[in-house]
C-alpha cells in the first residue's frame, strides 16, 4: 500500500500537494551522528517514506537531557538527503534556528509542541519565515487548547507562501497514563472543522510514548482520514539518546505501515442511500435526546424550587453519588463505556446546577426557614 516517494527536494512544495495519502515522515527523534542519520535515511527511502525528519535542537522538558547536536547536524541532514534523495525536515524554536535552516537549505520545518504554546515564539518564527515558501508543520500545543493551535497556524499562514500543515501529537496529562500524551482526537477533529483546508498529520510516536501502542494509534489516525503520519525511527532504538521507548527500526516502521488499512475518505463502504437512511435515524435519535434533556432540565428547575423553599443547598453529594452509581450500571448493561457516561453525566449535572441556580436566583425573597 505504500505510495511511491515521488517528492524530491526541488519539488517539495508541489510534491506535498500530489502525494498519495498518507504522507509519511520518519527519522530519528534526534540527529546523533552523521552515520546514524544517513543510514536511517537510506533505509527509510526503500520503505516509501516521503520526508526524513531529525531533531537538531531538542527542547527538553528538564535540564541535563540531551539537547541535540545543534547546527553541525544540519550538514548531516543535507548529506542524508544527498545519499537517500529524501527531502529533510527539522524542528525550529526561534528565529536563529529558522535562519540556520534557510542557510543550510532544509526543505521542511516544524514547530514543536513546547513552542506552539507561546504566541511570541511562534510570531518570531513566522516573521523569520516571511516571504519564503518553505512548507511548515505546526504541532499542537502541549496542553489541550484548540485556539492556541489555530492561532499558531494562522500566524505562520499570514507570513509565508508555502504549505502549512498541522501535526497532532497529543496533549500532556498529569500522572502515569496509558498514553504518553492523551490523543484527544476530538481536538484534531475540531481543528479540521475550523480549518478544513489544513491537512493534519498524526504523530503516533509522541502520543503513544511506547512501541506497543504505535500501530493502533496510526490506524485510528488513518480511520479518521488524517493525511499523514510522522513516526520516529532509529537504527538501534534502545540506544537512542532521546525518546528511546517510542522509536522503531526502519524495518519495523515498514511492517507497521504495511499493516495499516487505508480507506479513502471518499470511497463509500455502504451505498449513499443506506448512509442517508442511517443519518436520518441518527438525526431522529439526537432530536429525541435533546427533547429528553429538555424535560430533565424542567425537573431540575422544579427541584431547584423545592430546595429553595426548604433552604437546602443545590449540591447534594449523596444524591450525586447515587446518580453516578446507578447510571454506570445501566451503561454497562447497554454496552456503553462507563467513562463516556461519566463524562456525559458530568456535563448534564453541571447544566442542572446552573439551571437550579438560575431558578433560586430568580426568587427575590428568601424562604422563611432559610
Ligand atoms: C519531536 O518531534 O521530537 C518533538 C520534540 O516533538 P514534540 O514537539 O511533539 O514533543
Ligand atoms: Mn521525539
Amino acid at each position: 500500500m505504500v505510495s511511491n516517494n515521488s517528492i524530491n527536494a526541488q519539488s517539495i512544495v508541489e510534491g506535498l500537494a500530489q502525494v498519495q495519502r498518507p504522507l509519511l515522515i520518519s527519522g530519528p527523534c534526534s540527529a546523533e551522528s552523521e552515520e546514524q542519520v544517513v543510514q536511517t535515511a537510506n533505509d527509510l527511502s526503500k520503505r516509501g517514506v516521503h520526508i526524513l525528519r531529525a531533531g537538531v535542537w531538542k527542547p527538553r522538558t528538564r535540564p541535563n537531557g540531551f539537547e541535540g547536536m545543534g547546527t553541525i547536524a544540519l550538514r548531516w541532514l543535507v548529506n542524508a538527503r544527498e545519499s537517500s534523495g529524501l527531502p529533510i525536515a527539522t524542528e525550529v524554536a526561534n528565529a536563529q534556528h529558522v535562519e540556520a535552516c534557510l542557510n543550510a537549505g532544509v526543505d521542511v520545518m516544524w514547530i514543536g509542541a513546547r513552542t506552539t504554546v507561546s504566541p511570541f515564539a511562534v510570531q518570531e518564527i513566522a516573521d523569520a519565515l516571511k516571504g519564503t515558501n518553505v512548507p511548515v508543520f505546526v504541532k499542537n500545543p502541549m496542553h489541550a487548547d484548540l485556539s492556541l493551535w489555530l492561532g499558531a497556524l494562522e500566524r505562520v499562514r499570514n507570513t509565508t507562501d508555502g504549505p502549512v500543515w498541522a501535526i497532532h501529537r497529543g496533549f500532556s496529562q498529569y500522572g502515569q497514563k496509558e498514553y504518553r500524551n492523551a490523543p484527544m482526537w476530538e481536538i484534531a477533529i475540531g481543528l479540521k472543522m475550523a480549518l478544513p483546508d489544513v491537512p493534519i498529520i498524526c504523530d503516533p510516536s509522541h502520543i503513544a510514548g511506547n512501541r506497543a501502542l504505535l500501530q493502533a494509534v496510526a490506524q485510528k489516525a488513518m480511520d479518521l482520514g488524517m493525511e499523514g503520519l510522522m513516526l520516529e525511527t532509529h537504527p538501534n532504538p534502545q540506544d537512542a539518546l532521546s525518546d528511546s521507548n517510542q522509536q522503531l527500526t526502519p524495518a519495523a516502521f515498514g511492517e507497521l505501515i504495511d499493516s495499516l488499512t487505508i480507506r479513502s475518505s471518499s470511497e463509500p463502504k455502504i451505498s449513499s442511500a443506506d448512509l442517508s437512511a442511517l443519518r436520518l435515524q441518527m438525526d431522529s435519535i439526537d432530536e429525541q435526546v435533546i427533547e429528553l434533556l429538555h424535560a430533565r432540565m424542567g425537573l431540575a428547575r422544579q427541584i431547584g424550587l423545592h430546595k429553595w423553599e426548604n433552604g437546602m443547598t443545590i449540591l447534594q453529594m449523596e444524591r450525586w453519588k447515587e446518580v453516578f452509581d446507578t447510571r454506570e450500571k445501566w451503561a454497562e448493561r447497554g454496552g456503553l463505556s462507563p467513562e463516556f457516561i461519566f463524562n456525559f453525566l458530568e456535563q448534564v449535572h453541571k447544566e442542572s446546577i446552573r439551571v437550579q441556580n438560575e431558578e433560586m436566583n430568580s426568587k427575590k425573597i428568601k424562604p422563611a426557614n432559610s
